[in-house]
């Protein structure tokens, strides 16, 4: 288990005081920033690169490398983006994360906005989560009256304007182009055009906000501990949520590659009525496959593991499933939820994702047959293949590992 000495996220849970900067300040936040920003953007990337840090989202990039492109980007002009659109059911960690650890993000924005050459920067954040936007905004505030955001920062001639930009709820808006064109007033869609990928017109850097939180630790205690921490290509820690039919729902940050079954054990409290009890876990949120005990059984949590057995780590989001759940309804509900989801830019998605639920409510209700399973087959392939974005895929692979690992279930629940 991760010791309590290496923790990044030491107020992840709120248990260590609250989001004042001063409060923040205790807990170890800013403490390096001015030696840090004595030293040069190209330093501070080599010691990124150093640790091995990949992106804690959707591609889980290595996050030197994204930085080394966009930095060649030719513009005089640049954004940075946090994207806090955290909408998908079951996945709830980094509305913790604005509550609890505001100041550790902020710090992430300048030291990413600093080695990048970025002076403008913006917190997307769902707009429902109205209570952590107004701390975040205080915080930003806090720090800017301390001299640790805005113009000529700690007198080392950085500046950093960063803002909240509060979005609608569209799950589509986590595909990047989306997130664009609802900032600028436009209706949240992919865009697939020349300037799709800029925002206002000039290039912009995309981040999830756990990844721009380690920043601060990685450069204060260095390359070479953080990547001693994980697993070889999949270095560092994580932030796990695990729910479901466990004992004690909990958020925890771990090593990446802790093996599922102690993450569910060790700090969930173990399955509802046993671990024979288990049925299935979905690992990363509900765009990821689900897997069935047998591979819970063994399974690492880090991006190689999940990915060997066609799975993800996707959020990071547990979502635990005992005998007892009904395993069909609850595909049922994933499909709804992509349906509606879905923004109808591609027909392959739009009624792909339709004809996809249509069919898993008709076999969950027992007017299915089982031609309907060949049918489901054949529209996983077809959306996959042919949606636009990544939320097409998205709405695709939960129906997909459905069917590698629980076609029984289905089958039993046809009338033919
Ligand atoms: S794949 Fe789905 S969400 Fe993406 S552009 Fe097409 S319709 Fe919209």
């Amino acid at each position: 288990m991760l010791k309590d000495a290496d923790r990044i996220f030491t107020n992840i849970d709120g248990r260590s005081g609250g989001s004042s900067l001063a409060e923040a300040k205790a807990r170890g936040c800013w403490s390096g920033a001015a030696e840090y920003l004595k030293k040069t953007p190209r330093e501070l990337l080599e010691t990124v690169a150093r640790s091995g840090l990949r992106g804690r989202g959707m591609f889980a990039r290595k996050t030197a490398e994204k930085w080394s492109e966009f930095i060649k980007r030719p513009s005089a002009f640049k954004y940075l983006v946090v994207s806090v659109n955290e909408s998908e059911p079951g996945t709830c960690k980094a509305r913790s994360l604005l509550r609890y650890e505001a100041h550790r993000l902020l710090e992430g924005c300048l030291i990413a906005a600093y080695i990048c050459g970025i002076r403008r920067a913006y917190i997307y954040v769902r707009g429902v989560f109205a209570e952590e936007i107004e701390i975040l905004e205080n915080a930003i505030a806090e720090a800017e009256r301390a001299g640790l955001l805005g113009m000529n920062i700690l007198r080392t001639g950085a500046d950093l304007h960063l803002s909240v930009h509060r979005g609608g709820e569209a799950y589509v808006c986590r595909t990047d182009s989306a997130m664009f064109r609802s900032m600028e007033g436009s209706r949240p869609m992919p865009d697939f055009g020349a300037d799709g990928e800029k925002l206002f017109g000039s290039p912009v850097l995309v981040h999830n906000p756990e990844t721009l939180c380690m920043l601060p630790s990685v450069l204060t205690r260095g390359a070479d501990w953080f990547s001693s921490l994980g697993r070889a290509g999949n270095e560092g820690v994580r932030l796990f949520s695990v729910s479901g039919d466990v004992e004690r729902p909990c958020l925890v940050e771990e090593t990446l590659g802790i093996p599922m079954r102690d993450l569910i054990d060790k700090y969930a409290g173990g399955v509802i009525g046993g671990w024979q009890n288990l049925a299935a876990v979905i690992p990363g949120g509900i765009s990821t496959p689900c897997l069935p005990r047998e591979i819970c059984e063994h399974v690492r949590m880090d991006y190689d593991s999940l990915g060997a057995v066609s799975s993800g780590l996707g959020t990071g989001a547990l979502i635990v499933i005992g005998k007892s759940s009904d395993l069909v309804g609850i595909l049922r509900r994933i499909a709804l939820f992509f349906k509606n989801e879905s923004c109808g830019e591609c027909a392959v998605c739009r009624e792909g994702c339709r004809l996809m639920f249509d069919l898993i409510d008709g076999i969950a209700s027992g007017r299915g047959k089982r031609s309907d399973i060949g049918r489901l087959e054949r529209l996983c392939e077809d959306t996959e293949n042919a949606a636009l974005c990544p939320v097409g895929i998205s709405a695709v692979r939960p129906v997909s590992g459905f069917l590698r690992h629980f076609r029984t279930l289905l089958e039993e629940r046809c009338r033919d």
